[in-house]
């Protein structure tokens, strides 16, 4: 039988994951949330016509002729601090002092910035009955219209976007204090194997320190999710569904496991599954990563990674967020992909490849360069990267020069 490829088995999961039920959540704590609601402007952006420099508000047909040598003198009739709202109209001859954000009072047309002035060079705060114009202006010159960046009614947010920090900032400036986000998809995390130590435990020959269930958890929790973690367990088939049972009965959306699942005479995970629940499929046409595992165990989403770290991450990368991100209702579930320019000739066997990429800035592109040893329990090699490369199916080998795409790692 054929492998599953990487997308088939990219949609297998995710067909599924729905999204999970939303809460509602005050501004502060809303970054990073899913939103799980479209949001529309019930006011004007700006509110109102404002001033957007320090000047005077005046009519630009009092002042067409201004210049330094023929200046027009005005009355300063009105001063108008930001967030005063002002009482007076101006008519022909008159000017009022206005501050940024202050709202433009009627009849005035334009905003003459204090500097083509002969208040210019002043150091009084004194108001003053007159001020010379220097220079003529036209109308709506420094003055940002009412809705000018965003008109009442709207769509400015969709349901299904990942809350930014400027997203908070928009929707504070529209009185929203607080939006329906998708709750944190629960995820439980074991490890595997009789040779892994928590990481504050002596090593013993041949006992190495789970990495695994701590970069998951911080990719979990990085991708949006809350961490249940269920410890390490050994390689029989009781300790595994121990652990298995207990995440299960934590109500969990997913549960991940790492290592166990490929052929060895001591991998569990599959049978424990199997015993509780369903695998949909184990292999995945993939490098590395390949004994990926998905199912169900006591109804619960499943996903065994591989126990080489870096396998593991990459099959977190590939499977994982996205059905974290269909989990918490997020709209766009891709990766964003980069170009980059191969600094070297690199091979693989044909399998879809995640290669750890160094890329470096030259002449203005992006080249990837494989500085570290590329085996998959070499967790050091992916500190080094900054990205992963990506060898499409069927590619042995990407000459010098070639383009490829990538996925940028975030420490670029
Ligand atoms: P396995 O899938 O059990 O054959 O494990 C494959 C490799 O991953 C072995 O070298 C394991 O020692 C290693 N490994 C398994 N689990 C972990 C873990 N939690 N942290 C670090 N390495 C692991
Ligand atoms: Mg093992």
């Amino acid at each position: 039988m054929d492998l599953l490829s990487v997308s088939e088995a990219r949609e297998r999961i995710l067909k599924h994951f729905t999204p999970v039920d939303f809460q509602e959540v005050p501004l502060e704590i809303a970054s990073g949330r899913i939103l799980a609601e479209d949001i529309i402007a019930g006011v004007d952006l700006p509110p109102f016509s404002n001033s957007s420099m320090d000047g005077f508000a005046v009519r630009s047909a009092d002042i067409a002729l201004a210049s330094a040598e023929t200046p027009v003198e005005l009355s300063v009739v009105m001063d108008i601090p930001a967030g005063s709202n002002p009482v007076q109209s101006i008519t022909a001859g008159q000017a009022a002092r206005i501050m940024t954000g202050a709202l433009i009072p009627t009849g005035a047309d334009c905003i003459v910035p204090v500097e083509n002035t002969d208040r210019a060079s002043q150091t009084s705060t004194a108001l003053g009955n007159s001020l010379r114009i220097m220079r003529s202006a036209l109308p709506g010159e420094f003055i940002r219209p009412q809705g000018q960046d965003l008109p009442k009614g709207q769509l400015v947010l969709s349901r299904g976007r990942h809350l930014e920090p400027q997203d908070i900032g928009l929707l504070a400036t529209l009185g929203i204090g607080s939006v329906r986000v998708s709750r944190l998809p629960r995820v439980a995390i074991l490890s595997s194997g009789d040779e892994i130590v928590p990481v504050d435990a002596p090593l013993a020959p041949g006992k190495i320190r789970d990495s695994n269930s701590y970069m998951i958890a911080s990719l979990v929790v990085q991708s949006g999710g809350e961490v249940q973690r269920m410890g390490v367990a050994h390689d029989n088939l009781e300790s595994i569904r121990s652990l298995l049972d207990q995440a299960a009965a934590q109500a969990v959306d997913l549960i991940i496991t790492t290592a166990g699942v490929s052929v060895g005479t001591f991998d569990f995970v599959r049978r424990a599954v199997e015993q509780n629940g369903r695998l949909e499929f184990w292999k995945v046409n993939m490098r590395p990563g390949k004994p990926v595992t998905f199912g169900f165990y006591k109804g619960i989403h499943f996903v065994g990674l591989p126990g080489n770290p870096v396998s593991a991450y990459v099959g977190f990368e590939v499977f994982v967020r996205p059905a974290l991100g269909r989990l918490a209702g997020l709209a766009n579930l891709d990766h964003p992909v980069t170009r980059v320019v191969l600094g070297e000739t690199v091979e693989s066997d044909g399998r879809e490849t995640y290669l750890r990429a160094s890329l470096k800035q030259e002449n203005g592109q992006l080249v990837a360069y494989l500085p570290s040893h590329q085996g998959s329990g070499n967790l050091n090699s992916l500190v080094l990267a900054n990205a992963l490369l990506i060898l499409p199916s069927g590619v042995k080998s990407l000459a010098i020069g070639a383009g490829a795409d990538a996925w940028l790692l975030g420490n670029c």
